[in-house]
């Protein structure tokens, strides 16, 4: 087991994986930028080092700097937790040649996994369905008109290098393919430095279903059911639940057996989510990713496992504490991302936290860095905390929420609590009827009530 484990992350995050680390008496490291001085996992770490300045550019993701962290506390291990450098494979190749392990799987699954395009080959070689589409990058319009004619129209152009749910352009007939090919490219390029894209056919009412899996690196691969996370605005997830309303017994456990076999063929090691489109009882994959997610905790209250425990003790050589037939699901949880933004706009409230209470109780989870006197700073993502309740049905679980969410008080900046306390009442919420189109059609009816 190691030693010490340094966290190249921040919020609650970094806050999950030092807690992690403790209960496994391994010793933390925490970095953080100057804006992030006062933050709890600096305050909870054994020791913390600043890695640079409030930019992320110049800190969270400095990895000269995290290397130096490293070598002045003699950290053996990184956890990269979600986001920053966690799917950089560069990263995990620099520290393994500087003999540092990285909680993650090689950097050879990551690069693969990180081209969306040779990932979609990959994983259909695996037997895992895929969304119809080019079978690679696409460059010419010609080649573009040819195959969304094939495929049939709307089509998505989505970019190879991409993630964060940017870069991704729905082209509803011809003439809106021809302009949306270059615009594209121009602005993957932009983004991610890669200009290389793709179609798939645009599906118009599917769910969002992940899988999640862990590989112990030596072919063995278990998988822990599924997550629902097709309550997204933006492509960006929202709310995620466990199991998925729309899923059967049988769907579910056909899903996870092929998932998991794929992964074990890989050889993949650590923790990983298989994500797909499902629609009309088919599965679709879109994409894989090589990292913990912000969603794990609803499958840490269905299963009773541990992601980041097991994340840690595969990574150091140990094997995973449980077998495919030792894993339950037991009950129902629901994940709200609460963020400092306006709960109708959207727009970022950073800013002091002048009190804050949390919900408690039975079954009820809060995953945050903050607290009273906290100032949340302008220079990162608004995710200011995960409220997480399990029930033992769906129903139990929501009226849980609901009784939890009216617990919760953050003041001196603006939540997006309200917005999930309006969602717990919808009908469509309650019967678990709903698309990843969902969220954004509800709050288009809001804004167009309120004018
Ligand atoms: P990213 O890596 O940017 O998050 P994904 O490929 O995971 O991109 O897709 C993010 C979201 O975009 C999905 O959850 C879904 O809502 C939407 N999406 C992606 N591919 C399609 C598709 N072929 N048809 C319809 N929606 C899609």
């Amino acid at each position: 087991m190691f030693d010490k484990v340094l966290i190249a992350n921040r919020g609650e995050i970094a806050l999950r994986v030092l807690r992690a680390c403790k209960e496994l008496g391994i010793a933390t490291v925490a970095v953080h930028s100057t804006a992030d001085a006062n933050a709890m996992h600096v305050r909870l770490a054994d020791e913390s080092v600043c890695i640079g300045p409030p930019s992320a550019a110049q800190s969270y993701l400095n990895i000269p700097s995290l290397l130096s962290a490293c070598e002045i506390t003699g950290a053996d291990a990184v956890h990269p937790g979600y986001g920053f450098l966690s799917e950089n494979a560069r990263f995990a190749e620099i520290l393994r040649a500087h003999g540092i392990s990285f909680i993650g799987p090689s950097p050879e699954h990551i690069r693969i996994m990180g081209d969306k395009i040779e990932a979609k080959r990959t994983v259909s070689r695996l037997g895992i369905p895929v969304v119809p589409g080019s079978d690679g990058g696409v460059t010419s319009e010609e080649e573009a008109l040819g195959l969304a004619a094939e495929i049939g129209y709307p089509v998505l152009i989505k970019a190879a290098a991409g993630g964060g749910g940017r870069g991704m352009k729905v082209a509803r007939d011809q003439g809106e393919l021809r302009g949306a090919l270059s615009a594209a490219r121009g602005e993957a390029k932009a983004a991610f430095g890669d200009d290389a894209v793709y179609i798939e056919k645009y599906l118009a009412t599917p769910r969002h279903i992940e899988v999640q899996i862990l590989g112990d690196g030596k072919g063995g691969a278990i998988h822990l059911g599924e997550r629902d996370c097709s309550l997204q605005r933006r492509h960006q997830k929202v709310w995620e639940e466990a199991p998925s309303p729309g899923l059967n017994a049988a769907a579910r456990a056909d899903i996870g057996a092929r998932v998991a076999g794929a992964v074990s063929g890989l050889g993949y090691s650590g923790a990983g989510t298989v994500e797909f489109l499902y629609e009309d009882g088919n599965f679709y994959f879109i994409e894989m990713n090589t990292r913990l997610q912000v969603e794990h905790p609803v499958t840490e209250m269905i299963t009773g496992i541990d992601l980041v425990n097991e994340q840690i003790r595969v990574a150091s050589g140990a094997p995973l504490t449980i077998a495919q037939e030792d894993v339950t699901i037991t009950g129902h949880a629901i994940e709200c991302r609460i963020n400092a933004e306006n709960p109708e706009t959207f727009r970022p409230s950073p800013g002091r936290i002048e009190y804050y209470y949390a919900p408690g109780g039975l079954g009820v989870r809060v995953d945050s860095a903050i607290y009273p006197g906290y100032t949340v700073p302008p220079y990162y993502d608004s995710l200011i905390g995960k409220l997480i309740v399990a029930g033992k049905t769906r129903n139990e679980c929501l009226m849980r929420l609901k009784r939890a969410l009216g617990e919760f008080v953050v003041g001196g900046v603006e939540t997006t609590i309200p917005l999930f306390q309006r969602l717990v009442q919808e009908r469509d919420i309650m019967d678990g009827r709903y698309d990843i189109h969902w969220l954004e059609e509800f709050l288009a009816r809001q804004t167009a009530d309120q004018s």
